[in-house]
């Protein structure tokens, strides 16, 4: 007899979710369950525009995934994952071959600069520990050869992408840059703050009356919207932009792209039918024809609905964290000969933050803005680390007011 071997990839919020899950609800007896991550940390994707502003050293937004996983039942390996053989059921590593019954890929996601010219070269990101930390390093350098070159560039920031991410990372720049400018003794209203959207309109999923919540408080703070205008290129001097069919520079020495993610890149080398490194799961959240591997978090497409009108959920770490469970429930369905189980989502709200003080959402059907919203988002980012590390986690790492 053996155990059936359970291979997990990534231990973000959809892997590691299915590893605290699975490791609650199977005996040893029953599984060999082994996680892959390239990191021996997981990371809070979702705090990682305040580390990209300099609110929170990247450190307090990590724990180190041993203190989670349960010795007895899993076996973590920290290796990346560079080759998935779907056929032969083995997985390649940085750290060997590992073979598999049942796999569970969760390798998240990346930053997506759709081609733009320039884009991976000139702007940086906030996709990762890494990309928040060199973003914040590189507003402050550029604060500090201001001091010398009085160039009105070094204090100008672009930011491109008035999605959740920009307007998230926003709020938190409008709060850290006056204290950088205090150090540095630079006047705050020197600085220029401008993000770059192509769509007419932002944050489409809210309110006409929050968005403009947020819009007001940015703009009070300094930032200036560019709405209707596409991002075409990126250089040494800062975005070329397009209105009207007309092509301009946007000069700053900082350029963040927030504009667009896409699923891992190593979906495409090996599924068919990926776009954006997403794939289409189906409702018990395998992949068409495998039973045996599940897609989740953002390198899944789940769909809302059925038929021509289904569209895939938005990635979210909030999504990511039921299907991290759910997923687990059905490995120990399928442990047991038993029939798996669709996946259902619960949707209960989103809130986009603005610095700790203030935000705009819409929790359990309800609009929520000011410190209502920033107190939820607290409560939200305090829930995900209890719910994936348990209580002595959420005692660390929680944001308690
Ligand atoms: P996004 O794709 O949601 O937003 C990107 C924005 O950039 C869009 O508004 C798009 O119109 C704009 N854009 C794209 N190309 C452009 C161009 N060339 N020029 C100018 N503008 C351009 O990306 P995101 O904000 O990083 O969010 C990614 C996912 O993560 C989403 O599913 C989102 O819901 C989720 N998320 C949620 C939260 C939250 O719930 N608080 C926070 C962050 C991210």
């Amino acid at each position: 007899y053996e155990r059936k071997k359970v291979l997990v990839l990534g231990a973000g919020y959809a892997g590691l979710s299915t590893v605290s899950k699975l490791q609650k609800i199977i005996g040893v007896q029953e599984a060999d369950i082994t996680l892959i991550n390239k990191n021996e940390y997981h990371y809070e994707a979702t705090w990682l525009h305040e580390t990209a502003a300099g609110s929170m050293n990247w450190e307090e937004g990590v724990y180190p995934i041993a203190k989670v996983v349960d010795n007895m039942k899993v076996r973590f390996i920290p290796a990346e994952v560079t080759k998935i053989d779907r056929d032969a059921q083995v997985v390649e590593t940085t750290q060997g071959e590992f073979s598999f019954d049942t796999l569970v890929v969760a390798l998240g996601f990346e930053s997506e600069s759709f081609g733009i010219k320039g884009m991976d070269e000139f702007a940086t990101t906030i996709v990762s520990p890494e990309t928040a930390v060199r973003t914040r390093e590189e507003i402050e350098q550029n604060f500090i050869n201001y001091k010398t070159s009085k160039d009105s560039k070094d204090l100008s920031i672009l930011v491109g992408g008035a999605g959740f991410t920009g307007v998230e990372f926003l709020g938190e720049l409008v709060e850290t840059l006056p204290e950088l400018c205090k150090v540095h003794g630079i006047d705050y209203n020197q600085v220029k703050i401008t993000c770059v959207e192509a769509m007419p309109t932002m944050l489409p999923m809210f309110s006409e009356e929050l968005t403009q919540h947020a819009v007001n408080f940015l703009e009070s703070r300094g930032v200036e919207f560019m709405l209707g205008t596409a991002i075409v290129a990126a250089n040494e001097n800062g975005f070329v932009v397009k209105v009207n069919d007309e092509e301009k520079q946007l000069e700053a020495s900082s350029v963040v792209w927030t504009a667009g993610v896409r699923g891992s890149r190593l979906m495409e080398e090996s599924f068919e039918g990926v776009k954006r490194g997403r794939i289409v799961v189906k409702d018990d959240l395998t992949i068409d024809g495998y039973p045996n591997i599940f897609a989740i978090g953002d390198v899944a497409a789940v769909m809302n609905g059925t038929g021509e009108n289904a569209r895939p959920y938005p990635t979210t770490a909030q999504i990511a964290m039921q299907l991290g469970e759910h997923t687990a429930k059905n490995i120990k369905l399928k442990l047991n000969g038993e029939k798996m189980e669709p996946f259902a989502y619960d949707d209960k709200g989103t809130v986009c933050s603005l610095g700790a003080k203030d935000g705009i959402g819409v929790v359990l059907g309800r609009e929520i803005k000011g410190k209502p919203a920033a107190f939820m988002k607290k409560v939200i980012d305090t829930r995900a680390v209890l719910k994936i590390g348990g209580a002595v986690l959420g005692v660390t790492k929680g944001k308690f007011l």
